[in-house]
């Protein structure tokens, strides 16, 4: 089916640029600094960066090892290793004044330990220039080796967030190389080690999932111990990308929500416009009330 749908109203926003949008833009490149939030054109960019002070970066370059279907990183060879890395990041952090700092990283599958050890220090380098701001970590499955892992739940983020991304019968279509199961026993082993840190997954919707389907996902998650749960609405960001099945409506966002809430999870943000990162500020103190 060539057909596209139609996006809903809903889902069209309009981005405006404000001067301190413009500045925050500059310094990311002065610094060689990518971010999700630019990257992904994402539409919650002036909440998150100008109310929230939230934001996500991107280390360890901005070529991927792999190419999910639905991601729009450049896949390829990756550069050198980037150990001056962290301190910048940490420095942007502190010049953003981030309450709440989103670490991610491309798949690093050409690295021994995936890129933990950059992560990790990342993390070290945030709590020297900025104590106060809480840090959550989103890391590949570093291709399941929990060495890795081990490095950086030492560095003691204060959210361990791995994304599941779809559910069990499309990963193989969606992700490039993850699994199911080994996403899922990422999570455990995070929680394993360090169980006091909250430990949180999303997943996209409009892949062509069953409700049921999205409801088993949540299952599999509280199964293994996850605390924090985000439903999002996937949005093709090219032609070459997966094709979206379905718009998802707010409702039926507000009702996955609930019943995400009754199976256990400490917080759920569900929403068309919701990602991984999404409000994650608030994720922190909700956690930390348990
Ligand atoms: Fe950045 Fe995440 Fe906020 Fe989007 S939701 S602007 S990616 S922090
Ligand atoms: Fe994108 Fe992550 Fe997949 Fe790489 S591993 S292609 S960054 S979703």
């Amino acid at each position: 089916n060539d057909e596209y749908i139609r996006k809903p109203d809903w889902l069209k926003i309009k981005l405006n640029t404000n001067e301190n949008y413009m500045d925050l833009k500059k310094m990311m490149r002065e610094k060689g600094l990518h971010t999700v939030c630019e990257e992904a054109r994402c539409p919650n960019i002036h909440e998150c960066w100008g109310e929230r002070r939230t934001a996500t970066f991107m280390i360890l370059g901005a070529v991927c090892t792999r190419a999910c279907r639905f991601c729009a990183v450049k896949t390829g060879l990756p550069n050198e290793l980037d150990v001056a890395e962290p301190e910048r990041v940490a420095d942007s952090v502190a010049l953003m004044n981030l309450k709440h700092a989103v670490i991610t990283m491309v798949a690093r599958d050409d690295q021994r330990d995936g890129g933990a050890g950059i992560m990790a220090e990342t993390i070290r380098a945030i709590r020297r220039k900025s104590p106060f701001t809480t840090v959550e970590v989103l890391p590949s499955d570093l291709a399941g080796d929990y060495d890795s892992l081990k490095t950086l739940m030492d560095a003691k983020p204060d959210i361990l967030n791995h994304n599941i991304e779809t559910v069990r019968s499309l990963t193989k279509r969606v992700r490039a190389r993850a699994t199911y199961d080994r996403s899922l026993e990422f999570l455990r082993r995070a929680k394993e080690m360090q169980p006091e840190i909250p430990t949180k997954s999303s997943l996209m919707l409009g892949l062509g999932e069953t409700w049921e389907e999205i409801l088993e996902t949540m299952d599999d998650l509280r199964a293994n111990q996850v605390d924090i749960m985000t439903i999002g609405q996937y949005l093709q960001p090219t032609k070459k990308h997966l094709k979206v099945q379905k718009y998802y409506t707010p409702q039926e966002f507000g009702e996955l929500r609930k019943i995400a809430m009754s199976k256990g999870f400490s917080h759920c943000e569900a929403g068309p416009l919701v990602r991984s990162s999404y409000h994650a500020d608030e994720q922190v103190n909700a956690a930390a009330r348990e």
